[in-house]
């Protein structure tokens, strides 16, 4: 039997009355027993919850009956705020952590029909580009087992490339959508900066987090952006800019598209599996009607070194606050000894709480974000950054309003395709470099979005990342959408998922 796996299938099968609810859902939770246990991809299954709220959707089909995600599994990332569920970011700091409200996306998702079944994995607080540094362990790549799925939303992208669930919310504040959605071969959108609220998100840089989808096909992930978008009163970023439907954009046509490519910045370090895949993609899109031009980003060079000076230093600030006080972890206090909290010392107990709760690269972090804001090396470190970041943004405007503007910017993804686990959990600075084409659009808060255009000899996927203007959505959204139709990637599993 073949079985439905589009976020559209789903729903339009549900909406029919040929499938219930129910039957998707506990299908879904069927596969993530049978698959999860290699993949680690959820650290969260809240079987029971999913199939009640599945039979409530049953049961009151006539007015759920419109709902654009009716029936659909979703799965969220553990950094995404979920009440009376556990929501850990995948650190020790939060691993009993219950939030007494839920994230705006995930109030939206409700709306919408969706069956939340569970929290996946991540990169401890979102830092990492491997889903290694989890404080539950790493997840594994369901098309090479002993490969990393990328980071940080790495279970996000595992659970839909195993068909785990149509439909995933991540969250990218350097790459975090994208480029686990390249390493696994599904779909990955990261929006502009404020078209999706992040309240509820456990923010890691304020500047530079956003929410979106990781999904099978351009079409869903439009459907996806349809549902989370728009302005938030919870959320003073996000923008009052109206939400079109973004399906509704996905012509096939591509014909005025001016697509630029930054040959120059491409030139160093790109694997040539990679790179032969990006240039065949393209043609795919040239042969469609798109005009491809060389741009320059003369700046985009120095995206890393700014990219971790600015999020550390805004992730120092924003993980002051688990001091385990209010909520999360605490050091237990050797009372055994006679002593007392108020005896040990208040900052006894925060350094303690603070050295137990948290992992190695997050420390790094914190230490490294507080150095840059300290003063003496604030002018010398944040503040340059921040200047070198206004360069950046200028190069991408200019490429975007020029006489001969162009509607996207094309690279690849990732450099490279998915490494194995353990090669660069030793080297930071390794790891760092996996995110050379994709900080930039965090920094600049423009839109991007990784679509599958390959694998290499070893069946390993590739993503080709599309950048566009602020709040085209849309534009990059037909791009993948128009490429899709003329492959396959899209409609493949790997092997561990077939039917
Ligand atoms: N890899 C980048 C980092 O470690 C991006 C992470 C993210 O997007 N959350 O910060």
């Amino acid at each position: 039997m073949t079985i439905a796996t589009t976020i559209r299938e789903i729903r339009d099968a549900v909406r029919a009355r040929h499938r219930s609810a129910a039957d998707v859902c506990r299908e879904a939770l069927d596969r993530i027993a049978a698959l999860n246990p290699q993949l680690n991809a959820f650290n969260t299954v809240i079987a029971d919850r999913a199939i009640a709220r599945a039979e409530a959707l049953d049961r009151d089909r006539d007015r759920w009956r419109d709902a654009p995600l009716l029936g659909v599994p979703v799965a969220l990332k553990d950094n995404l705020c979920t009440r009376g569920v556990r929501t850990t970011a995948s650190s020790r700091m939060l691993d009993t952590f219950v939030p007494p409200y839920s994230a705006t996306v995930v109030e939206k998702l409700d709306a919408a029909g969706a069956v939340i079944v569970g929290k996946t994995n991540l990169d401890e607080f979102a830092m990492g580009s491997s889903t290694e540094n989890s404080a539950f362990g790493p997840t594994r790549n369901p098309w090479a087992l002993d490969r990393i799925p990328g980071g940080t939303s790495g279970g996000s992208a595992a659970a839909v490339a195993a068909d785990l669930t149509p439909l995933a919310l991540g969250s990218d504040t350097g790459g975090s959508i994208r480029q686990p959605g390249a390493l696994c071969g599904v779909v990955g959108l990261k929006p502009t900066y404020g078209r999706v609220s992040r309240y509820g998100l456990i923010a890691h840089a304020s500047s530079l987090d956003q929410i979106g989808p990781l999904a099978r096909t351009a079409h869903d992930a439009a459907l996806a952006l349809s549902i989370i978008a728009g302005p938030d009163p919870a959320d003073a970023t996000s923008a009052p800019e109206p939400v079109p439907d973004y399906t509704a954009a996905l012509t096939g046509d591509v014909r005025n598209a001016r697509i630029g490519i930054p040959r120059r910045l491409l030139e160093q370090g790109v694997d040539p599996e990679v790179s032969r895949a990006i240039d065949a993609a393209l043609d795919v899109l040239r042969s469609r009607g798109a005009t491809l031009v060389d741009v320059e980003l003369p700046h985009a060079k120095y995206a890393i070194p700014v990219y971790y000076l600015v999020a550390t230093a805004e992730a120092s600030s924003n993980l002051a606050r688990y001091d385990g006080v209010r909520y999360g972890y605490r050091a237990p206090t050797p009372k055994d000894q006679g002593l007392t909290t108020k005896d040990q010392g208040l900052r006894t107990m925060y350094g303690k709480t603070r050295a137990q709760g948290f992992g190695p690269e997050v420390k790094r972090r914190i230490m490294l974000g507080t150095y840059v804001l300290s003063a003496g090396y604030y002018d010398a470190y944040y503040l340059k950054a921040q200047q070198v970041r206004t360069l950046i943004l200028r190069d991408y405007d200019e490429a975007f309003s020029d006489v001969d503007a162009v509607d996207a910017i094309a690279m690849p993804t990732s450099p490279t395709p998915a490494f194995p686990i353990g090669e660069r959990v030793s080297d930071p600075l390794q790891m760092y470099l996996a995110d050379v084409f994709t900080v930039s659009a965090n920094l600049v808060g423009l839109p991007a979005i990784s679509v599958p255009c390959g694998f290499t000899a070893g069946r390993l996927p590739i993503g080709l990342q599309l950048t566009g203007r602020r709040f085209d959505e849309a534009t990059l959204l037909r791009l993948a959408d128009a490429y899709e139709r003329d492959t396959e990637w899209s409609k493949q599993l790997p092997p561990i998922a077939s039917r």
